[in-house]
């Protein structure tokens, strides 16, 4: 049941006090993943999700949409492509739409919540949540994390602070979010940075934004023709590697190629020799790091050797990032542009 407070007004119309009434309506897009899981190895539809929460009921007027029932090491950069067209239909199509959830696995819900903070280009919120325990366990964390997805995706405090994960009452951007423990549930942080804010019981909270470029104000969109993303496979550096996988991943004509390497950045001499050969071939590398905080510095990249780094994203989102920018065609300095900005 929502809370409605009257304001006697004499100016107020039947009409605004109608619209003051309504409940908050938010669409709820399901896609799978574990808070869809049952112990028998079966999916809830998005339906039996949301009805697993009588809860939502005193919140928002909830619509459901199934997009897919797929573990979300099944996603795909296609399924990105689909789920953000879908989202920024919704929105357009919808101005009363309050926000949107999306629920997700959480193995690559980083790449898709990224995705969805670079492609959907409006201020009303969306809003990514997942479980780490199936419907089925004790203590599942799924309806707990919809019901605050639900809240945050209804507030008006979450307007225009780009795409947003929510789990274990704590609210992260989709830029600065990773998924930190195989297991637990408090596995989502933002690292060096924080969280943006706390779902509490009384009230949600907001303590900080976020600087970097995203939705409304994103340089990157979906071009409306753009039936495929470009290739851009990973290569992880590690000590003795040869840089053969590279030189293999480069057989492939990928667009770019995103290097995971070490502290700052750095590759060993043979991935280092490998850079330099795929480089010199047209191919621009983006360096990224394994290790989770702080960026690679501007001092590693070289744009004019094509040689790019990708700042403090992991090279997973830093992929995300690359399929964009290079479906539009842009060059190793724009590339470059694009990764300090976003
Ligand atoms: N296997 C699950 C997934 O779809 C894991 C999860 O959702 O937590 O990513």
């Amino acid at each position: 049941m929502s809370v409605v407070v009257l304001v006697s007004s004499a100016v107020a119309s039947p009409a605004a006090l109608s619209a003051q009434r309504a409940p908050a309506r938010v669409l709820v897009i399901a896609t799978g993943g574990t808070i869809a899981g049952q112990a028998t190895g079966g999916q809830l539809t998005g339906a039996q999700i949301v009805e697993a929460v009588p809860a939502l009921d005193d919140v928002a007027t909830i619509e459901v949409e199934e997009f897919s029932r797929i573990g979300s090491s099944a996603m795909t950069p296609a399924h990105w492509l689909e789920l953000s067209r879908l989202v920024n239909d919704r929105l357009e199509g919808d101005a009363g739409l309050a926000g949107v959830v999306v629920t997700h696995g959480t193995d690559t819900m980083e790449e898709t919540a990224y995705f969805l903070h670079l492609t959907v280009h409006g201020t009303r919120p969306v809003v990514v949540v997942g479980s780490m325990r199936n419907s089925s366990a004790v203590s599942a964390d799924g309806p707990a994390n919809l019901l605050a997805g639900v809240r945050v995706a209804a507030s008006s405090q979450a307007h225009g602070k780009g795409v947003l994960v929510v789990l274990n009452d704590q609210i992260h951007s989709a830029r600065d979010v990773q998924k930190m423990d195989n297991n637990r549930v408090d596995t989502f942080r933002s690292t060096e940075w924080g969280a943006l804010g706390i779902v509490d019981t009384d009230r949600i909270v907001f303590r900080r934004t976020l600087a970097t470029r995203h939705t409304v104000i994103s340089d990157l969109h979906i071009p409306p023709a753009l039936l495929e993303l470009p290739h851009v496979p990973i290569v992880a550096d590690y000590a003795g590697s040869d840089g053969s996988a590279l030189r293999a991943a480069a057989e492939g004509r990928p667009e770019a190629i995103v290097v995971q390497a070490f502290g700052g950045g750095r590759a060993g001499p043979r991935m280092r020799q490998a850079i330099a050969d795929v480089t010199r071939r047209g191919v621009p590398v983006i360096m990224t790091s394994r290790v989770p905080e702080g960026r690679v510095l501007a001092d590693v990249a070289n744009p004019e050797e094509n040689i790019v780094s990708a700042g403090d994203l992991p090279a997973h989102k830093a992929r995300v990032l690359a399929l964009l920018a290079l479906a539009k065609g842009v060059e190793a300095d724009e590339l470059q542009r694009l990764f300090d900005t976003h």
